[in-house]
């Protein structure tokens, strides 16, 4: 980024698109360093011992609204056109999710069941998504109703697992996304763009980060790297209170612990995903083939536990929504813009924010546009 070339701190979506569009603006000599032993961040994807493509950091779904993210990330892959499904177990059946007109229809006896989407129909209009704590606020009690239904064997069990905390506690932003959706519409994700890298992910990481200007050094931390390259300027997507030390307090997260189980052939599950609310410690399965495409031969599982992040030993998986936890975070978020110029922090842990991958690379694309290169 200057004469003495750029560091970029993480080869995950933040960093890799950071890295790209420099290296494209002419910017010399960019070094991106992983603490890890691989590129793509918590995208990565390998094969298992039995050969079938895993997310090693949880399954990732590709979709986004943005025209200019999906074109950016085009030129590095082709897609296979993939729309994500989910189904919930709630009261011992299978219904689809986000929950809609066949979930009701599944759950009530069919007079309630027409009732309720009669009344959801009339008053928010058909295709609508009415976030439940709307719902709980209206005047008929029959949704009122419904959404005390929802809230209980949908969402409440599932956010206790994951965040291992009363569900009150969290942010009330995180509560009021949980929407009903008047419509038969199952695809979990509505957005313009949704597909799945063709090769996967790690191909396109590879591919992104192949430019003659662009150097990556993996199993390399930025606390080990010498004084002379530690002073170039930085672009760091590591979490945000490691950079400081974390001397006004660890930011907290949650982590998950993955469990694969291979079984001899595709089909396991009925859709990508199921998520458990309420019954079992783990919050969701996903059969890793209805993502890749991988569907003859051996198919994976992986089920996911949600456990108490330890640093060192397990990964900051997702920042927690809490007003406490922001407040903590705005303090170095202020200490860390005061660097800028020299250091710019983005992505996932060093913005402490749920980012989807396309956020994060419409964050990294807007820091090198509207803020880095400028001062080059
Ligand atoms: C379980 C799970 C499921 C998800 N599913 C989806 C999904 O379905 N769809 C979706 O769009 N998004 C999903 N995401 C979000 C997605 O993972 C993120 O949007 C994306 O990884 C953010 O990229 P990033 O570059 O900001 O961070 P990361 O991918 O975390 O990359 C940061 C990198 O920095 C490295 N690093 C940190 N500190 C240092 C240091 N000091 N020195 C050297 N290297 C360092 C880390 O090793 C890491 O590789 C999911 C996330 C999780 C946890």
């Amino acid at each position: 980024m200057t004469d003495q070339g750029g560091l970029i701190v993480g080869a995950g979506f933040t960093g890799a698109t950071a890295a790209r569009l420099l290296a494209e603006a002419g910017a010399r000599d960019i070094l991106v360093i992983d603490r890890r032993g691989h590129i793509a961040g918590n995208a990565y994807d390998a094969p298992n011992a039995a050969g079938v493509t895993v997310h090693r950091y949880g399954p990732h779904i590709f979709h986004t609204n943005s025209d200019k993210v999906f074109a950016f990330l085009s030129r590095f892959t082709a897609w296979r056109p993939y729309e994500h499904r989910v189904e919930a177990e709630i009261d011992g059946r299978l219904v689809p999710l986000p929950f809609g007109i066949p979930a009701i229809e599944a759950l009530f006896p069919p007079a309630e069941a027409a009732a309720l989407i009669a009344a959801l129909t009339e008053r928010y209009g058909a295709e609508a998504r009415v976030p439940i704590l709307k719902l709980r606020e209206t005047d008929d009690a029959r949704l009122r109703a419904l959404a005390d239904f929802i809230y209980a064997k949908v969402f409440d069990g599932y956010s206790r697992k994951q965040w291992d905390m009363a569900t009150e506690l969290l942010a009330p932003s995180v509560t009021a996304r949980v929407p009903v959706i008047v419509s038969r519409d199952t695809r979990y994700f509505t957005d313009r763009h949704q597909a799945m890298p063709a090769a996967g992910y790690s191909a396109l990481f590879a591919a992104m980060l192949a430019h003659p200007r662009i150097t990556v050094r993996l199993n390399t931390a930025l606390e080990g790297l010498d004084a002379e390259t530690r002073a170039r300027r930085t672009v760091y997507t590591g979490p945000l209170d490691e950079w400081f030390g974390s001397d006004e307090g660890a930011l907290p997260y949650r982590s998950l612990r993955f469990v694969e189980e291979t079984r001899p052939a595709f089909g396991a599950q009925p859709c990508g995903t199921v998520n458990f609310p309420n019954a079992h410690p783990y919050t969701r399965t996903t059969e890793m083939g209805w993502l890749t495409g991988e569907t003859a031969g051996a198919t994976t599982l992986v089920t996911e536990y949600p456990q108490a992040h330890m640093p060192g030993e397990t990964e900051p998986f997702y920042p927690v929504p809490t007003d406490a936890a922001d407040a903590l975070a705005d303090r170095y978020r202020r200490r860390a813009d005061a660097l800028a110029g020299r250091v710019w922090f983005a992505g996932r842990l060093a913005d402490y924010r749920y980012y989807n991958m396309d956020q994060a690379a419409a964050r990294a694309m807007t820091l090198v546009e509207k803020e880095i290169l400028p001062t080059l």
